[in-house]
């Protein structure tokens, strides 16, 4: 293992939806700041093996690294906050875990012992992070364990982490705890005792915390902050407050206020010098005191769970700071949309539409409705993979007039599958696992208004994009398509599978294959968000005025098999 890594552990009481993430990826921004290189895992204590197959619903989105794995949100919040890509090391399930102790087992690996938690778990999440150690070579790796302390699935990472620091010693790793200190309105009172039981509970384990840091709604004073310390054993200095903020992005900056990375640096004996957060407080400043307002409208399914929807709101919010504006998401819930006139109604009022990704049947011709109306009133769109993909199908609809167009997705018996399987797909059955995901090149059109939005930040004509889908643009109908007006403005570099398409005479309409949301970071947002809120806020583009947007994709040099 890489001598040099220094580990940090966090663990979480009192109650879930603490922000440990948030605390986590933040302790990342200062250690970043100050020009140490830092890593972060995510240890989700349930047995899927990734987050790939469950619901938005109940977890939120799955956010998609560049080398395809699915992992928990957090990951999303780590790499916007740390700006450094993670891998499919970084997120370790229970169920990863336990499948490659099984695996191990089965293959008599244990030569003939009893396999149990304790060593045979334990080892496995130990070798867990030591493998991220020694393949990312990060100075600093903080593992934030899911869940609450307290919780019995989560008793084995505890355990292991416990073992880890006794491993390499208390200079190398720390702890620290993140609890909720409540504010009880009618004795007008903090109260600091669950935090006492937890961190009990805690040390029942083994664990002494060496930083508390405490998620309240008011202020905590210094009487309560001597109180925490006295009973925790944690030292006065490392009790550190967190208050409520307005956005995720203050939290590294009140965190260098109370002093979170300094604390850390000194229990791992590593010097702490002046963090650089020039870049950061400006990115705050423009979040916090927009001089406008854009409208956009996020039509899907999970309306009102921002959760589902996270990196697609945070890329708005980038998009907009940059442009000195607040966005407000309009939330359309396309099953309430079965008429172009309900699509209209829903869509009163705002500058901008997305349709972001998504599976299954439900509000689907709801998100054709939505799409037509922003084609047909000069709407400015964009269509992220799912939207994407019924962009096309809207066109074929009504502009080529290919009538039932439809994906194989949702109906494979459809007149005209202008989405469709892969032919190498066909015969694959189970769910986990077997999508085409991650990172992939797109060749850009040379000319269309997509290109030239990269270009103007800095992009070539070959770029990398996320991924995470089944069906693909069906190129039998490749030329058909692009005969009635649609520019095919990104495909892969051998020009077989569409990537972009956008259309012509429009202020801004653009459908992608992959996901953009994946890639935007706080201050550098991504193009194609960033077109669409300048399209939205009747802005130009940054590309040079007076650059016709004139291409179309000639006849395309693949055979006309479907992709
Ligand atoms: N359901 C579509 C597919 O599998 C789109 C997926 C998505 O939007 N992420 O291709």
């Amino acid at each position: 293992m890489s001598q040099s890594t220094k580990f940090v552990f966090v663990t979480g009481g009192v109650v879930s939806s603490l922000g440990k993430g948030i605390v986590a990826a933040s302790l990342g921004r200062l250690l970043r700041s100050r020009g140490y290189s830092v890593s972060i895992i995510k240890f989700d204590p349930y047995i899927n093996v990734d987050p790939g197959t469950m619901s938005p619903f109940q977890h939120g989105e799955v956010f998609v690294t560049n080398d395809g794995a699915e992992t928990d949100l957090d990951l999303g919040h780590y790499e916007r906050f740390i700006d450094t890509n993670l891998t499919s090391l970084n997120n370790i399930t229970s169920g990863r875990i336990y499948s490659n102790v099984i695996n191990k087992e089965r293959r008599g690996d244990y030569l003939g012992a009893t396999v149990q938690t304790i060593p045979h778990i334990t080892d496995e999440i130990k070798n867990a992070i030591k493998e991220v150690a020694n393949c990312l070579a990060p100075q600093f790796l903080i593992c934030e364990i899911g869940g609450t302390i307290g919780d019995i699935e989560g008793l084995p990472f505890v355990e292991a982490v416990r073992q880890f620091r006794y491993d390499v010693g208390t200079k190398n790793a720390c702890f620290i705890h993140v609890t909720l200190v409540p504010y009880l309105k009618a004795a007008g009172e903090v109260k600091t005792k669950p935090s006492q039981h937890s961190v009990n509970m805690l040390r029942n384990v083994g664990i002494q915390p060496d930083i508390l840091v405490c998620r309240s709604e008011v202020e905590l004073e210094e009487t309560h902050r001597r109180k925490l310390a006295q009973f925790t054993n944690v030292d006065p200095e490392s009790v550190i407050q967190c208050v409520d903020l307005d956005s995720i992005y203050e939290v590294p900056l009140a965190m260098e206020k109370e002093g979170l990375a300094h604390r850390v640096l000194e229990k791992l004996n590593v010097d702490s010098p002046e963090p650089d957060l020039k870049s950061w407080k400006a990115l705050v400043q423009s979040l916090k005191n927009p001089s406008k307002t854009v409208n956009i409208a996020l039509a899907g399914k999970y309306t009102g769970l921002s959760d589902a929807y996270l990196s697609v709101i945070e890329s708005l919010k980038h998009a907009a700071a940059q442009n000195d504006a607040r966005v407000n998401i309009h939330w359309v819930d396309t099953e309430t949309c079965a008429t172009l006139a309900d699509a209209q109604a829903k869509l009163a009022g705002v500058d901008g539409v997305v349709v972001p990704g998504g599976f299954g049947n439900r509000g689907i011709e709801g998100k054709i409705n939505v799409i037509q109306y922003a084609r047909e009133h000069n709407l400015p769109f964009l269509g992220l993979c799912l939207g994407m993909q019924c962009a096309v199908i809207e066109f074929a609809r009504h502009v080529a007039q290919l009538n039932g167009a439809h994906s194989g997705e949702f109906e494979d018996t459809a007149p005209h599958l202008v989405i469709d399987l892969m032919d190498h797909q066909k015969s694959i059955s189970d769910l986990g696992g077997t999508m085409r995901l991650g990172q992939y090149p797109c060749h850009l059109t040379k000319g269309s208004l997509t290109e030239k939005l990269y270009a103007a930040e800095g992009h070539s004509d070959v770029v990398m994009e996320r991924h995470r889908h089944r069906y693909e643009f069906n190129n039998d109908y490749r030329q058909m398509l692009i005969d009635a007006g649609l520019i095919i403005s990104g495909t892969s570099p051998d020009r077989k599978l569409v990537e972009v398409v956008e259309l012509p005479q429009h202020k801004y309409f653009i459908g992608c294959q992959f996901h953009p949301e994946f890639l935007s970071r706080p201050g550098k947002s991504h193009p194609l968000f960033q077109g669409l809120i300048r399209a939205a806020m009747g802005l130009p583009q940054t590309f040079e005025e007076g650059q016709q947007v004139t291409t179309s994709e000639v006849a395309s040099p693949v055979s006309s098999t479907k992709p």
